[in-house]
């Protein structure tokens, strides 16, 4: 059966693109690339530049995953803070770790400028809210990122917040000039033609189903083919399947949802900002104006990795709630797409004792972590320097099975009772004369 893209607002507003053949006969490349996300499609395009011959196997359609229904922020970091990175890097390790997300932020810029890549929009800035009063702790924030990493981050009053963000649910934020939001399905589409004018192979509907050692190399097959190269890049994301057991066992696949509203009349009576807007709670909602007029938001993370009935009405709610001038919102579409998590939140890059390359465990934060992930696995495999050896802290550890899916979802309702009550108690002391 052909699987195709879901409908999200990305589809709806996608470039004209081909549809890439699937893999028939036998073939040779250097490198195999497993996964068509924008991790396998960045691997494969910096491999590209190092001389190397690539063929990429998508199971589906390129970017018919997460990297095709995101929210579209590019921001520096990752999927866990730095006090925890530094606790299994060290403090230089988690620098350095810092350093390259940031590289891989201005990698997507620069490639959306260098290959001139259409609709893509990138559009500068997020703008970061909160949900209780902690002016000091925002400022001291801006102090130490700056002493810390040299960013620089612009402090917002609760009256600058509240003229862009018309919702009593928020008091300071910071503005972050350096990130970014763009549509995610374009840039990758961008990508893989940028890869097939440049000689890479793509094969659309086809699985990797084996990987065999040969003389020299592997096997790679699907249903219609096979591929005989020197190396094989595991790029499967949130839908890693059992090709290879020691990848499956270390994540897990954690779902989370958007919806796009139908055109709001003013929509600057609730948000007047161009920037894209992340509240701070755990797993809380991120949300940008698109097309002038509509709401794409984005919010929710469960282990539930099948959707929920009510999918659009869970998330209008969050909507309206923040937003209670939104009251007569109408939905035009919801959806949902799987992250691929690690225990320690930390992406997957590098390679195991077999000899397969992996970039994975991206998280909720992947639109620069993959970028950095294709360029340090290329690097890697052209034998030009070992970056990617900053990542060896967080490998591939057990997932945890049954215990750990039950271990994160527990988390997770753990933290979000503690923004509950963070929050209660933020808008109470407010409320005081
Ligand atoms: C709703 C949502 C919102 C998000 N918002 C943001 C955001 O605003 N900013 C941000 O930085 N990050 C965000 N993320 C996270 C980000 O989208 C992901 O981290 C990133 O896209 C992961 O890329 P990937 O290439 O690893 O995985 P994917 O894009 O999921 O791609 C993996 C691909 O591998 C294929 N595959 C798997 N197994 C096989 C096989 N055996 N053979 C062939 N193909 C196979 C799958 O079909 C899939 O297409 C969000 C994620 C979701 C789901």
């Amino acid at each position: 059966m052909t699987e195709t893209y879901i409908d999200t607002y990305y589809r709806r507003t996608s470039v004209d693109h081909p549809a890439y053949p699937a893999l028939a006969g036998s073939h040779q490349a250097d490198v195999c690339i497993i996964g068509g996300g924008l991790a396998g499609l960045s691997t494969a395009y910096e491999c590209l530049q190092r001389g190397l011959t690539v063929a990429l196997l998508e199971r589906h359609r390129i970017a018919w995953g997460a990297s095709g229904r995101n929210g579209g922020f590019v921001t520096a970091g990752y999927a866990t803070g730095h006090d925890q990175i530094a606790r299994r890097a060290g403090e230089a390790g988690a620098k350095a770790l810092h350093d390259l997300s940031v590289e891989g932020v201005r990698m997507v810029r620069e490639n959306i400028d260098r290959l001139d890549l259409p609709r893509v929009n990138p559009t500068p800035g997020v703008l970061r809210a909160i949900r209780y009063d902690d002016a000091a702790g925002l400022q001291a924030e801006v102090a130490e990122s700056k002493r810390k990493f040299g960013t620089t981050l612009r402090y917002l009053s609760r009256e600058e917040v509240q003229e862009k963000l018309k919702s009593k649910a928020y008091f300071q934020g910071l503005y972050v000039p350096d990130a970014f939001h763009f549509h995610p399905l374009n840039y990758a589409l961008g990508l893989g033609a940028a890869i097939a004018r440049q000689g890479g192979a793509i094969f659309e509907q086809s699985a990797a189903t084996a990987i065999t050692r040969k003389a020299g190399g592997f096997t790679v097959t699907t249903a219609g083919g096979s591929i005989a190269v020197e190396h094989v890049v595991l790029c499967g994301g949130g839908y890693t399947d059992r090709v290879v057991p020691a990848l499956h066992r270390a994540y897990l696949p954690i779902a989370t949802y958007m919806l796009l509203s139908e055109p709001i009349a003013d929509i600057t009576q609730a948000i007047d900002t161009n920037a894209a807007i992340a509240d701070d709670r755990r797993a809380g909602d991120y949300y940008r104006v698109v097309d002038g007029n509509r709401i794409l938001w984005g919010g929710c993370i469960t282990t539930r990795t099948a959707d929920p009935a009510n999918l659009a009405a869970i998330m209008r709610r969050r909507i309206v709630e923040t937003y209670p001038q939104l009251g007569a919102l109408k939905v035009a579409a919801a959806w949902s797409g799987l992250m691929s998590y690690a225990r320690h939140l930390m992406p997957q890059i590098g390679r195991t004792s077999d000899g397969l390359w992996f970039a994975t465990g991206f998280g909720g934060h992947g639109m620069n972590t993959t970028a950095i992930a294709g360029r340090v696995v290329a690097e890697a495999i052209a034998g030009e320097c070992d970056r990617i050896k900053l990542y060896k802290p967080f490998g591939l550890d057990w997932n945890g099975g049954p215990f750990g899916r039950i271990a994160v979802q527990a988390t997770y309702w753990y933290l979000q009772a503690m923004d509950a009550w963070r929050e209660r108690g933020a808008h109470k002391t407010h409320a005081r004369p």
